[in-house]
């Protein structure tokens, strides 16, 4: 007899309780309208597919708003001084900072690319810092001449490229010192960077945090505001981030004695952990802040440093669960005892993070989003690779070829990483608000594709 996966499933389904809520635990009752579809920010995800065409990527704009109230309202509450810098990389484009703009928060950029974004977007440069291992020259110089408000320094080429910069200027730079403090928080080993061999930063033990710090207040025109460190990302444990502000007072409390360097800022980084699927438990925002806080005060006190002001870098957690990807089902295949690939018209080129980090994500039927599931599938991009498979094992409704798929919690990473593998354009990106609906980054055409191609004529 040939059992075919979604008869083992169905087999399945009939021995549990009766009742079972199978329902994607992610989709709230408020997320479905009164026609029974998918609605995000107030709009039908059907008539969203419909308008923009598929792949496009929603994001539910109230939510990155609401992300970053939450993060804020624990430092009013605990009177501490404090930046939000939302983490761009996790998805940079002109609307999202002017979105960021409106809400008065502070930004972190890694790379010209995404600081002539922002200047586009007519940010407020003040509001800017800049990250990266390996900023260039041109980089560095673009930042000074715009009036980029931080520099987070990475290491000592960064240093004299700095000094050579402004020598022959007036410029007065506010930099953070990037260290690596040794610790390696709970996550994927991909997106680790805390620890001590890291490409990030400035190692502590051996002393290069120390000689960093030396070189920069030897330099008139460079104000040392902060220490900064990451630990990591996707982090659902707040032990990391206790060990980090800990240890970042400690190196404060060190320096002041040993340099009578006062630090204004400790820089705690990014990093806090969103649900994609339900074996993810992470912790609400609230209380991470609050942990954080807890530690800086008592061990400022402790170590008699005066009380810093905490700056986070939250990218993943402020547009993560915001976004989310519409595909359109094409072809299925079934394999006896195997479960079957339902192909969508996206993929690898709009989300790599399956591919990359064996990411795990959810998805409904923008149709039913509470439809009962029948079977679990795996869901296959179109790209020509075995591992463009986005889900590996995703419990769906009855689908059919036509059917608007939803992919949940895509906002971070996804669009940021997307690539023309395959040449296939990169989709479009929607943002919704108060029931309306808006396009931000046009879907690619074929002569986008080509309009950096020259002919060959050699
Ligand atoms: N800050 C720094 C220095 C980072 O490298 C990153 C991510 O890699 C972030 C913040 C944001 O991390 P997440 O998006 O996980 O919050």
């Amino acid at each position: 007899m040939r059992i075919v996966y979604r008869d083992f499933f169905l087999f399945e389904m009939a021995n549990r309780e009766l009742g079972e809520n199978l329902m994607n635990d992610q989709i709230k009752a408020a997320d479905i309208n009164s026609s029974g579809h998918l609605q995000i920010g107030g709009v039908d995800a059907l008539t969203l597919a419909d308008k923009y065409g598929t792949p496009v990527l929603v994001y539910d704009v109230a939510k990155i708003r609401d992300q970053i109230h939450r993060f804020r309202n624990v430092f009013e509450q605990e009177h501490v001084e404090y930046e939000v810098s939302y983490a761009s990389k996790a998805f940079a484009s002109v609307a999202i900072y002017q979105v960021m703009k409106q809400e008065q928060a502070h930004i972190d950029v890694v790379s010209g690319g995404e600081l002539a974004t922002a200047i586009k977007a007519d940010f407020p440069m003040e509001k800017i810092s800049f990250h990266g291992n390996n900023k260039s020259e041109a980089e560095l110089s673009m930042a000074l001449e715009h009036g980029v408000g931080t520099i987070v320094v990475d290491n000592f080429h960064e240093i004299d490229l700095l000094k050579q910069l402004i020598a022959d200027s007036s410029k007065r730079v506010n930099v953070q010192l990037r260290i690596t403090p040794g610790i390696a928080a709970h996550t994927n080993s991909y997106i680790a960077t805390g620890q001590v061999d890291s490409k990030f930063g400035f190692d502590v033990d051996s002393g290069q945090a120390d000689k960093a710090l030396r070189e920069l207040m030897a330099i008139s025109q460079i104000n040392v505001t902060g220490i900064h460190a990451h630990i990591g990302s996707q982090i659902f444990d707040v032990q990391g981030f206790k060990g980090v502000a800990h240890k970042l007072v400690q190196i404060a409390a060190d320096w002041q004695e040993k340099y009578d360097f006062h630090t204004k800022i400790l820089n705690v980084g990014g990093g806090f952990g969103i649900k994609y699927s339900a074996d993810d438990h992470p912790i609400h925002p609230e209380d991470f802040v609050r942990a954080i806080i807890d530690v800086v005060k008592k061990s400022a006190q402790e170590s008699g440093i005066d009380m810093p002001a905490i700056w986070i870098e939250p990218g993943r957690s402020i547009v993560g669960p915001a976004g989310y990807t519409l595909y359109t089902i094409g072809s299925r295949k079934d394999i006896p005892g195997l479960l079957p690939y339902v192909s969508v018209d996206g993929g690898m080129g709009d989300n790599i993070r399956p591919a990359l980090y064996n990411a795990k994500y959810e998805a409904v039927l923008a149709r039913d989003p509470q439809a009962q599931n029948i079977e679990e599938v795996r869901i296959a991009g179109k790209y020509c690779e075995s591992g463009d498979i986005l889900s590996d094992r995703q419990p769906l409704p009855e689908t059919h070829p036509g059917d608007v798929l939803v992919m949940l919690d895509t906002g971070a990473y996804d669009y940021a990483m997307a690539s023309n593998y395959n040449r296939n354009p990169r989709p479009a990106v929607v943002f919704v608000e108060n029931g309306r609906d808006q396009l931000v980054i046009k879907r690619e055409s074929y002569d986008d594709l080509t309009h950096l191609d020259l002919n060959y004529s050699l």
